[in-house]
């Protein structure tokens, strides 16, 4: 039987790339062959352009063109997260709309899933086209996110990938809201395999990933992968208390107990300079304290799947 691939374009306001992105697609998943049938799943993300009416239009002269409509801007995660949800295929494309990336790559995609893949990755090489901010930018997220972040998340890569079934279904588990598709895809594990690419420049209209998008993104993708920032102050707390606890118990046996025998002569203010400094001390490290139960809380409300399962054998597959 023929296997189905579904491609999953997120749309917002991409009204002039729809056609060209649609018959780039098209060509490319012709050139298949009969051992494979698709369909192509619009997500249209409130655009406020022609886009739905573009997407209609290819939706009446092609069956295999289908539209999810948001009802308003819900942003290009979640546009992804409910292409994810309602592929029926055997394995998911997901591409941008705007032409960024190269259709031609999709045979590679779809053969290397062939050999065994579970999840192969677009990553983008250096793109001469993008601003140095963007770009250094880009670097210190993954930089950070590779010394504090709890998910391994491989630089430059990008949603343009394919994903097999059954990497689909585990996503869907998935219920926390605030998310980053190809994080929790890369969280997910399972074999994956990575296509290089040049992004290419986008064909119409304007990105609509503005820079302060992309902090919030990044800051989003901190708060849910990683606890460091949390625990940070209970760290400085421990730090602060582990040497001014010591030194105010020096002090006191100095002054009161040995009378002043060391000479150093302890002055008033330093006494309660240092007293103020090992209560900051407890407190930093009381938030510490409090920063593990929050995580704790965090990670039974996002609800992650406690294990993924790849494949079972012997045993019948649930
Ligand atoms: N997109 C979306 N919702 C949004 C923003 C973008 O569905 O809120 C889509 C957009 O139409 C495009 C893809 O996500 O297909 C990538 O968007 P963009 O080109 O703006 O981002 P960049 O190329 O800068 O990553
Ligand atoms: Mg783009």
């Amino acid at each position: 039987m023929a296997k189905l691939i579904s491609v999953i374009i997120p749309v917002n306001n991409e009204e002039a790339n729809i056609p060209l992105i649609y018959q780039a697609v098209k060509d490319q998943l012709i050139k298949l062959g009969s051992d494979f049938d698709y369909e192509i799943i619009f997500v249209d993300d409130g655009s406020t352009d022609k886009s739905n009416f573009a997407v209609t239009r290819l939706c009446d002269a092609d069956p295999k063109v289908k539209l999810i409509e948001f009802s308003r801007n819900f942003g290009k995660e979640v546009a992804t997260t409910a292409g994810l949800h309602e592929a029926s295929g055997d394995a998911a494309i997901i591409i941008d709309a705007d032409l960024q990336h190269p259709a031609s790559l999709i045979p590679d995609f779809v053969a290397r899933w062939t050999q065994g893949f579970d999840m192969v990755v677009g990553v983008r090489n250096n793109n001469e086209s993008e601003s140095v901010i963007k770009r250094l930018g880009s670097v210190a997220f993954y930089k950070a996110m590779k010394l504090i972040g709890e998910t391994k998340l491989a630089s430059r890569t990008t949603d343009y990938r394919i994903i097999d079934r059954k990497v689909i279904d585990e996503f869907k588990r998935f219920t926390e809201h605030n998310r980053i598709t190809r994080g929790l895809l890369d969280w997910l594990g399972f074999k994956k395999e990575y296509i290089y690419f040049t992004a290419l420049t986008r064909q119409h209209g304007k990105p609509s990933y503005s820079k302060i998008k992309l902090v919030k993104l990044a800051l989003s993708t901190f708060v849910s992968h990683s606890l460091f920032p949390l625990k940070f102050a209970g760290y400085l707390g421990i730090i602060i208390v582990s040497f001014s606890g010591p030194l105010g118990l020096f002090i006191f046996i100095d002054k009161y107990i040995l009378d002043d025998a060391t000479g150093f002569n302890f002055s008033g203010p330093a006494i309660l300079a240092l007293i103020n400094m090992f209560f900051t001390g407890i407190i930093l490290s009381s938030l510490g304290l409090i920063a593990l139960y929050i995580a704790d809380i965090q990670s039974e409300v996002t609800n992650r799947p406690m294990y993924v399962v790849r494949s079972r054998k012997n045993l019948k597959q649930q």
